[in-house]
């Protein structure tokens, strides 16, 4: 079968809601909402340290304005295509419009591999992004973030250059969230995203009869989304039985020791070759019984052909778009409970939006404010979710996009009708 794109998947996704929203919304609502706003492309030429020219094609998409200006974060790996970061940029729709944040989708990409370039060339090409980039970046446009192959150092380098063109010492404004605290950032966003992860993923052992402390659990992927997870949920009594990356995978059936292997991953970028556990095969894994699956890695990872052998109780999507769209009815059916994506893994762009304001109000938040806010809108956001899919009968993922879908339309409604 062929590899399902970030887009297929959010717009299958987004289908199912539409139909499930027919006669309550308008229908021209949801078409603008099935057509992304803008997509644009960019080609950057830096100057790398081995002086050969280069080219890397670059991608900015801001799928709906409804709610407020684009936010998604700047994925850089070599695989990355423009229907990703349309698929990516529509979830980041929905998943501002579910946690309850002023801001639209946006999402950007670059075509290149980080690990490959080196800290130097890389901190180069995102520079050179920037540059490129500058009149489509800004709090009233598109606001970016880090994602897969971007990290907090980053961001600071684009909030440099961003100054850097305007003459400023600074900018003014957010252009930019998940930059280091020094520069404007937020304590606590780093570890956001996983904290959500884990507040979530305790809302639905609750709901499923099984208590937290105990509970077992499998992650895929250890960068920041799983490491924090695997952190918070541990330190919360869960069980962190294996995990596995993308060079090897480790396993332990009385418990890993995650700091200790957080520490481990630091020193060498993988989990692979702990000593706390034995090795394991990666794929297989995922396939292991355990009350919660975290899927924390990369998309569609979870697919018609393994989801008839998940023996997890719950599935906690870390990743963006780890499930396709046939792998989740399979889940389905097998009653595994998942919670989606949009949900699950809202936090950090909740915690962006505390950013933003920080930085827009000139205010300064603490951790442990950030923290109790974060933890207080996540299970609100849940406990909706759930009531609403309780009540009509769907599936956690079928009534996250029904909310989030209908939230925008009522957006769009509110707005009116250009002429
Ligand atoms: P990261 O680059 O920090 O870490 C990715 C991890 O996944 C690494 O451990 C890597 O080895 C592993 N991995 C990658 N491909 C794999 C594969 N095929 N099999 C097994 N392991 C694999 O990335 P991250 O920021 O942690 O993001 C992970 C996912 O979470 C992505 O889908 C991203 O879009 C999503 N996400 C991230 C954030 C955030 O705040 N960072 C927010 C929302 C969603």
């Amino acid at each position: 079968m062929a590899q399902a794109s970030l887009w297929r998947t959010a717009l299958a996704n987004f289908e199912q809601a539409a139909d499930l929203l027919a006669g309550e919304v308008s229908p021209a609502a949801l078409d603008r909402l099935r057509h992304p706003r803008e997509r644009i492309e960019l080609s950057l030429s830096p100057q790398l340290a081995d002086g050969v020219p280069h080219v890397f094609r670059a991608f900015i998409v801001r799928h709906s304005d409804a709610l407020g200006p684009a936010k998604g974060g700047i994925r850089m790996t070599d695989s990355v295509t423009l229907d990703d970061v349309t698929g990516l940029a529509m979830e980041m729709t929905w998943k501002c419009a579910l946690i309850g944040v002023p801001f639209g989708g946006g999402k950007a990409g670059i075509v290149a591999d980080p690990r490959r370039l080196g800290a130097a060339d890389s901190e180069v090409v995102l520079r050179s992004f920037a540059h490129n980039a500058t009149r489509h970046i800004g709090p009233q446009v598109y606001v970016p973030a880090p994602d897969m192959g971007t990290t907090e150092a980053g961001m600071g380098y684009i909030k440099d250059t961003l100054s850097f063109a305007a003459g400023l010492a600074t900018t003014r404004g957010c252009f930019v969230t998940g930059k280091p605290v020094i520069l404007g950032g937020i304590p606590g966003r780093r570890e956001a995203t996983g904290r959500g992860v884990a507040v979530t993923a305790a809302e639905a052992l609750r709901d499923t009869g099984i208590a937290v402390e105990g509970a077992t659990v499998i992650l895929q992927g250890f960068g920041n989304v799983g490491a924090h997870a695997a952190s918070i949920m541990a330190s919360t009594g869960m069980r962190v039985l294996g995990v596995a990356d993308l060079l090897g995978a480790v396993w332990n059936a009385d418990g890993l020791d995650v700091e200790a292997l957080v520490a481990h991953a630091a020193r060498t970028g993988s989990v692979d070759g702990f000593d706390g556990g034995e090795a394991a095969d990666p794929t297989e894994l995922l396939t292991r019984p355990c009350d919660v699956l975290v899927p924390a890695a990369a998309a569609n990872q979870l697919t018609a052909e393994n989801a008839p052998a998940i023996q997890a109780r719950i599935v906690a999507e870390g990743a963006n778009g780890p499930t396709t769209p046939e792998a989740d009815e399979i889940l389905a059916e097998r009653d595994i409970l998942v919670v989606p994506d949009i949900l699950c893994n809202a936090g950090g762009v909740f915690v962006s939006y505390l950013e933003f304001t920080q930085e827009t109000q000139q205010e300064q938040m603490t951790a442990t404010e950030v923290r109790r806010r974060l933890t207080r809108r996540m299970t609100e956001r849940y406990g909706a979710a759930r009531d609403l899919a309780r009540r009509r009968s769907l599936s956690m993922r079928r009534a996250a996009m029904v909310k989030a879908v209908g939230t925008a339309c009522e957006a769009l409604a509110a707005r009116g009708n250009l002429p």
